[in-house]
């Protein structure tokens, strides 16, 4: 078959194609696919709007039924009434939230004990008022409606259990109630409701924390500073504008047990500025204690945070620790993110005696204020200890493995692990013959240790 003949069939078969197409049912076959293709897309955005809407209503329908006797219970007890609060719901509509009007007496006290003052609200959730998951309900007047991202957070129902609240358990809740609303918002699906309220569950079991918690708190005899991330970050910033240096570190369930034995490093974490309670362990030592921390004020949670106030000023960065291509890997992150931040060089964390008096020439020529020290506990915090004055910088910090995560060697636990104060068995998974004993057994002895402590105060002075 020649070039021409061949061409020709082609056009023959391209314009039979074209009559099958439009003939009469060829019309109707893409009528149908079209149609099916509607009735899909509907179906879906149908299940996707009922679906949590009917997750509510059932729920709320069976443990209606369930605890009914004790609704009834309390309503006849408080004179047939339930106390009413106005909200604003889906919309900006409002409406009241019920609950219990028992505060005094035997009532309350009962009340009080089983957590079922505001069991009424099952009513609401049935009713459609609000939901098992959303931002939590705000009165006419808490928020203002005249900003947009405000008015926003109430294109969802409110609800009992939100993100914020599981944060604030979990003592991770930086930034503000809005943002976090506005997160779920943005996200929101049933299957990550389900999700929101299994970490609801360990959230229960944090329980509530005290809201004036001690500025100084001692776990094994270290004396932490109970601040909140922004405290935090505010007192950093105002000290990097001052002439003598001053030593930060962040002390963990890790570096409590190596303090245990060590005294030197339990005394250069004492005699440090500032030294800031890190992780689950410590937030549940404090717990035993009876002294709730404040917040999990974590290097890695900090750092973008400082990031962000370091790019308006003209404070300088020093990063040094990890390895050659680590550190310049956390280099490139910050100079992709905050481009205004002034980065006064790197080094890696792994030079000889001999070169050290090069590092620190390094550090001190660079100018910087704020020098982050990425060795590991408790080399960092020593090295720090040692150094600090001959370097120059107004404020160092010991970071342990921060450079690993943000040069992107290690990722970051994900943050509903780090909601249900899981984070340790995602690194643990990740480097598992590194850190087994770290955090299988170091937990452990770190939590009998506070136990210990708690029944048998230890005289340290
Ligand atoms: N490191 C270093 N020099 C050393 C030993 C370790 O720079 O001589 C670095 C190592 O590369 C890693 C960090 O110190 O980036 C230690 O991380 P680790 O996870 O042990 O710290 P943690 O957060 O557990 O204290």
């Amino acid at each position: 078959m020649n070039h021409k003949t061949r061409e020709n069939l082609n056009r023959t078969e391209e314009i039979e194609a074209v009559y099958k197409r439009f003939s009469r049912t060829g019309l109707w076959r893409l009528r149908i696919r079209r149609y099916i293709r509607s009735v899909t897309w509907f179906l879906a955005v149908f299940i996707a709007s009922v679906s949590k809407r009917g997750f509510d209503f059932f729920v709320s329908l069976v443990l209606l039924l369930l605890f009914s006797p004790v609704i009834v219970l309390g309503w006849l007890v408080t004179g047939r009434s339930l106390a009413r609060t106005p909200r604003l719901g889906k919309w900006c509509v409002t409406f009241d939230e019920l609950s219990f009007d028992i505060h005094k007496g035997l009532g309350g006290k009962i009340t009080k004990l089983l957590h079922i003052r505001r069991l009424p609200v099952l009513i609401n959730i049935l009713r459609g008022d609000m939901s098992f998951v959303g931002p939590l309900p705000a009165s006419p007047g808490d928020f203002s409606l005249q900003e947009k991202a405000v008015r926003k957070r109430y294109n969802v129902r409110p609800g009992i259990i939100s993100l914020w609240w599981i944060r604030k358990r979990a003592n991770i809740d930086y930034g503000t109630e809005l943002d976090v609303d506005m997160e779920y918002v943005q996200k929101h699906s049933l299957v990550s409701d389900l999700g929101i309220c299994l970490r609801a569950i360990p959230a229960i079991l944090y329980g509530e924390g005290v809201p004036t918690a001690p500025d100084k708190l001692k776990i094994l005899g270290i004396s932490i500073d109970n601040y909140t991330m922004n405290e935090a970050i505010d007192t950093i910033i105002n000290w990097l504008h001052e002439p003598s240096g001053r030593q930060i570190c962040f002390v963990n369930a890790d570096c409590a047990n190596i303090a245990y034995k060590n005294s030197h490093y339990l005394k250069v974490l004492n005699y440090s500025n500032l030294c800031f309670a890190d992780g689950v362990g410590l937030k549940l030592a404090g717990k035993l204690l009876g002294q709730d921390i404040a917040q999990n004020v974590n290097g890695t949670d900090m750092f973008p945070l400082l990031c962000k106030k370091l790019d308006q000023t003209n404070l300088k960065l020093f990063l040094l620790g990890a390895r050659q291509e680590v550190v310049e890997g956390v280099a490139d992150w910050v100079e992709k993110n905050y481009p205004n931040l002034k980065l006064a060089g790197h080094h890696h964390g792994y030079f000889t005696p001999e070169e050290q008096p090069a590092v620190i020439q390094k550090i001190k020529d660079s100018g910087a204020h704020l020098l982050l020290v990425a060795f590991g506990a408790p080399r960092q915090d020593l090295w720090i200890n040692e150094h600090l004055d001959e370097t120059n910088a107004k404020v160092a910090i010991g970071v342990g493995g921060l450079f690993d995560f943000y040069s992107g060697r290690i990722p970051r636990a994900p943050v509903w692990m780090r909601e249900i104060g899981m984070e340790w068995l995602y690194r643990l998974l990740q480097e598992p013959g590194r850190l087994w004993k770290r955090y299988l057994i170091g937990n452990g002895i770190f939590l009998s240790r506070v136990i210990w402590e708690k029944f048998f105060p230890k005289n340290r002075d």
